[in-house]
């Protein structure tokens, strides 16, 4: 006999998360009740309350199609309607063995229930094997809409039988529920992974493996200019750019403590000639290196050193995800070697001045500041220096306070050897990623025994901080893909100007109207398919191309081109001198398409 156990709610008194999961578990009820319908064999999974909605496992004997989808979204509805009461109640083991013999995934949840523990919950004619957390009936389940399926395996696990698992997403009110919608279509219309294959920027191979990314032309345009600009920006600042190995003893990284604190994170060891070497997770013992190099005198410092340097991470193959976290990458790195902590405060409020400088250039805005602190519970994952830890958060903080920048703290999310401030990106995929970061060290000073000559004549140990301004040149032209939907300002489109002659006539002042842009360095390309000028220009619109110069008999005779800019439309005809001198300009001003 099942005993009825009183699970009645007042909705309105709980948090609103708390609200959610509920409307969402109970929906999850509600489609496992229409699957039946359909499928009166299903065999039942799970339906627990995800982040956006909720879902439900089930063995099916097809594949569900999105029909299958409408009508079960219709069924659910007219469960909803009927606002059903969710009755809960305990039964015995025997009664559940009974009940759910049929039901090889819920016997096997049973398998894990002790008896007097195991309940149910009931709703019309369904009822499931259920710890509870519902709302009172089915009227109560708010707003939601079946979205997708996927394959799941039962218990995570590859060994056991896969599964359809069907998604939905509720929400508490219709215009949450569009606004979700719209979000997830925004994400979907900009994802870098989706644009980025279409402008022939990046592709990622099977071949090369995961999170090894290979850069198109394309892609290596916008790189370069990203690269040019930013080394000039650093050589007008003091720094002086270097080049370093990609691979190093592994000795190198025992002594710096990336072996110890960092090694997960490693490539493993190649051996050869009785040497192990790895491939660098970071640039900073390489910088180390050309610092000790020479010793230096207190009146050299601040010493700058930068490099587009190569990284190599093991990231966890879960979060490998297009060109925003990769294995090997490329960072806008620098490291700021300081006589003290004056000086550190003063080179930290400098790099954060050209990062703001850099990020309007590029017209970023959604980012905020975070003070990313260590955890001195956590003795693996950070060096263990109280003091040192100590030193490095109050001259951050001071740093932040002073320029009166808005931040807020994070434990658990320093570099190793030390705390850091991370600029905070919100991404169109809705997710917070870090971009610059600033991190002030004292521990490798320490642990390669850096010195350099005082004023008193006297040996002393500098502090360094390390810095990224445009993060990795991966996750920044994610990124940036995304911002601009890839219409990318000017001077960084990997082309810039498409010549359409509209006749094989015309072919011989396109390219004369090409050279006179390539002269300035332009990036132009003549497009002398044999193909209708209305595809020529649907095709560079495709390619999200600034310019486009059409050139017949009457721009050939006037020295002119028929001009489109993307996103304005025509512009009739325009001197060809002009055309050059505005996309030059623009070019050179980098104003923002
Ligand atoms: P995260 O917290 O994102 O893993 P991290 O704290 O390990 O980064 P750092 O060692 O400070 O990062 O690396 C410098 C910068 O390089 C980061 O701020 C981030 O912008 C970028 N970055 C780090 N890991 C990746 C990656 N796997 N793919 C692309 N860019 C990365
Ligand atoms: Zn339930
Ligand atoms: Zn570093």
């Amino acid at each position: 006999m099942a005993t009825p156990i009183e699970s009645r709610v007042d909705l309105a008194a709980l948090p609103k998360e708390e609200r959610l999961a509920r409307m969402r578990h109970s929906a999850a009820h509600v489609l496992a009740e229409a699957m039946l319908e359909l499928f009166p064999d299903a065999e039942l999974g799970i339906g627990p309350p995800i982040d956006t909605g909720f879902y439900y496992d089930f063995r099916l004997p097809r594949s569900l199609t999105p029909e299958d989808l409408a009508w079960l979204e219709n069924r659910m509805r007219e469960s909803v309607a009927r606002k059903l009461p969710f009755q809960m109640a305990s039964i015995s083991r025997d009664e559940a063995l009974e009940r759910w013999k049929n039901q090889p995934f819920k016997l096997d949840l049973l398998r894990d229930l002790e008896d007097g523990a195991i309940t149910q919950c009931t709703h019309g004619s369904f009822t499931d094997l259920c710890k509870g957390g519902h709302v009172n009936h089915t009227g109560e389940i708010g707003a939601f809409k079946l979205t997708s399926v996927a394959g799941a395996y039962w218990r995570g696990s590859e060994k056991n039988p896969q599964l359809q698992r069907v998604y939905g997403a509720l929400f508490e009110t219709e215009e949450e529920l569009d606004e979700y919608q719209r979000q997830l279509e925004e994400a979907r219309r900009r994802d870098h992974r989706r644009i980025g294959k279409e402008l022939k920027i990046f592709e990622l191979f099977d071949e090369t493996g995961p999170g090894h990314v290979v850069w198109l032309p394309n892609g290596a345009t916008i790189r370069r200019e990203l690269q040019r600009w930013m080394e000039d920006l650093e050589l007008d600042r003091g720094y002086r750019h270097v080049v370093t190995p990609n691979v190093s003893k592994r000795q190198l990284y025992v002594k710096s403590g990336h072996w110890d604190h960092f090694h997960d994170a490693m490539y493993p060891v190649m051996e050869r000639e009785g040497e192990e070497y790895v491939l660098r997770p970071m640039n900073c013992p390489s910088h180390i290196m050309v610092f000790a190099s020479e010793l230096h005198s207190y009146r050299e410092f601040p010493i700058r050193i930068a490099e587009f340097g190569n990284m190599h991470r093991w990231e966890k193959s879960g979060q490998v995800t297009g060109m925003s976290r990769v294995r090997i990458m490329t960072l806008n790195d620098a490291h700021i070697f300081c006589t003290g902590p004056e000086m550190v405060e003063a080179e930290v409020e400098g790099v954060l001045q050209l990062m703001e400088h850099a990020y309007g250039v590029l017209g970023l805005q959604n980012y905020r500041y975070r003070l990313s602190l260590g955890d001195p519970d956590d003795k693996e994952k950070y060096v263990d220096n109280p003091e040192m830890w100590e030193k490095g958060e109050a001259l951050l903080r001071r740093v932040l306070d002073r320029l009166g920048l808005d931040y807020f703290p994070a434990k658990g999310e320093a570099a190793f050897y030390g705390p850091k401030i991370d600029v905070q990106f919100m991404t169109a995929q809705g997710k917070e990623e870090t971009l610059a970061t600033i991190q002030v060290d004292f521990h490798f000073p320490r642990q390669f025994g850096l010195e350099y000559i005082g004023e008193d004549g006297s040996r002393r140990q500098p502090i360094i901080v390390h810095r990224g301004i445009i993060s990795t040149m991966e996750r920044m032209v994610a990124l940036l893909i995304e911002e601009y939907e890839g219409n990318f300002p000017l001077w960084l489109a990997p082309t810039q100007a498409v010549v359409i002659p509209i006749a094989d006539r015309h072919h011989a002042y396109a390219r004369d109207v090409a050279a006179a842009l390539r002269a300035h360095r332009l990036r132009v390309e003549v497009d002398d398919r044999n193909e209708r000028m209305n595809a020529k220009i649907r095709d560079a619109q495709l390619m999200k191309v600034p310019y486009m110069l059409i050139v017949g008999d009457r721009e050939a005779e006037a020295r002119a081109v028929s001009l489109r800019v993307r996103g304005e439309g025509d512009h009739g005809s325009v001197p060809l001198g002009a055309v050059v001198e505005r996309l030059r300009s623009e070019r050179d001003g980098r104003v923002l398409g």
